[in-house]
């Protein structure tokens, strides 16, 4: 047998010198990181005490930890530990299809996919509808990590501004004709958005729906805190609006409602997408982690899912009442935030002697003061909102709520006046 040299160790270094680039896809370059994500381990590696609103996850007390404890004890007794159907496990698509059929937007078998978590949802729909160079429209602010899946398949995206009552609907055929593009999908978070807080009203729901119809565009309509109002009335949803519409994909998660550990959510497309979307999620991960789906399942089985919401919603309303008083107490006027009937979280936005504030600054030292927070340009793909932040009053208690913000306050100070 003859060797060539180039088999032996020695050429093989010279090749790796000489050829030190790999063959990235061109796509690689659009995967952008998420600082929602890298403050949860840059939180973890710090030994002093932190009062934590960058995250958005459910209060500890809020998670139904010791039925999920025994519940998981007998799951795991009789569960199976091999794939399951890539759609989601029946006894956990059926309760869904029974839970949804108690709500305004009641759904069916051929409909639902189980997904892991929400962001399955989202990259399912971006490799169903988004091509590279698609103009996807986003709401400025957004959740970065819904923005950076569309990214991810090549997406232009076009910010559009928000207010308090959601996306600047009325702005977006200006914005759109200076793309020289039609929208392919508008990915909006309608109810207490992520990261503002504000919710879209009936009106521009349905000029938005007006909109997609007009362009052939997709609504990727991600909803995970819809279920979490503590104030006001329910408004209709995209599906209510438009019921069967091809045009809506929504995207649903238990992350927010249970926990977000578990890693279980859904999609709810029309039927005839519901094969693409399962050869779709096939080609990613085959199947959801089985006994998570069974716990869910069976966790609604046993009929304390209503129960469990009414029980958080209060919660969530005591702590969003907590933080607004602790932020009037510290801050006053000198910041202005919106004031959201549900869901997770505050945007705050500096104002007079703090407004040249930019909030990436603050946030190194407000974590060296013990709290944290993601800061406004995090929540645009192009960076806005250097003086605006997202707080989460949703996993703090309040007392720590009204730590963190005095903390927040003396950073503030220590910055305004150096
Ligand atoms: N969309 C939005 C608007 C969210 O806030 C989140 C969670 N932060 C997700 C999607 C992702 O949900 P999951 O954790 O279930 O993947």
């Amino acid at each position: 047998m003859t060797t060539t040299t180039t088999d032996t160790p020695h050429d093989l270094h010279e090749l790796r010198r000489s050829a030190p680039t790999l063959p990235l896809a061109g796509r690689a370059k659009d995967l952008v990181g998420s600082m929602i994500d890298s403050s949860t381990s840059l939180l973890a590696a710090q030994s002093h005490d932190i009062v934590r609103f960058a995250m958005g996850s459910p209060a500890d007390e809020a998670v139904p930890a010791d039925e999920f404890r025994q519940i998981a004890g007998e799951i795991l007794d009789h569960t199976s530990f091999t794939y399951g159907a890539t759609e989601g496990e029946p006894r956990l698509l059926q309760l869904l299809v029974d839970y949804l059929a108690t709500t305004p937007d009641p759904s069916s078998l051929d409909r639902l996919v189980i997904t892991t978590g929400g962001m399955q949802g989202l990259d399912l729909a971006c490799k169903l509808f988004v091509d590279p160079g698609d103009l996807v429209i986003v709401e400025s602010p957004t959740y970065t990590n819904g923005s950076a899946t569309a990214l991810s398949y090549g997406a232009q995206l076009l910010e559009v501004p928000t207010d308090e009552d959601g996306m600047q609907v009325d702005t977006l055929e200006d914005l759109v004709a200076h793309t020289h593009q039609t929208p392919k999908a508008i990915y909006t978070i309608p109810t207490f958005q992520n990261p503002s807080g504000v919710t879209l009203s009936e009106e521009r729901r349905r000029e938005l729906l007006h909109l997609a119809h007009k362009w052939g565009a997709v609504i990727i309509d991600d909803d995970p805190y819809g279920l979490l109002r503590f104030a006001g009335e329910d408004l209709p949803t995209f599906q209510t609006l438009s019921p069967q519409d091809p045009l809506i994909f929504s995207v649903r998660t238990f992350s927010k409602i249970l926990a977000p550990g578990w890693r279980v959510g859904w999609v709810d497309a029309d039927a005839s997408l519901r094969q693409l979307l399962i050869n779709g999620k096939q080609a990613m991960d085959t199947c959801t982690n089985v006994p998570n789906q069974h716990i869910v399942a069976e966790y609604i089985a046993r009929g304390g899912l209503e129960d469990h919401l009414a029980g958080i919603r209060k919660l969530y309303r005591e702590r969003k009442e907590a933080m607004q008083a602790s932020i009037a107490r510290h801050l006053g006027d000198r910041v202005e935030t919106t004031d959201p009937d549900g869901g997770f979280f505050l945007w705050v936005t500096l104002r007079d002697e703090f407004a040249e504030i930019d909030t990436r600054e603050l946030f190194e030292v407000a974590l060296a003061d013990g709290v944290a927070f993601i800061p406004g340009p995090a929540l645009s793909p192009g960076g806005r909102f250097r003086n605006a932040m997202r707080l989460c009053f949703a996993s703090s208690t309040p007392e720590r709520i009204e730590e963190g913000i005095k903390r927040l306050s003396g950073s503030l100070e220590k910055m305004a006046h150096t």
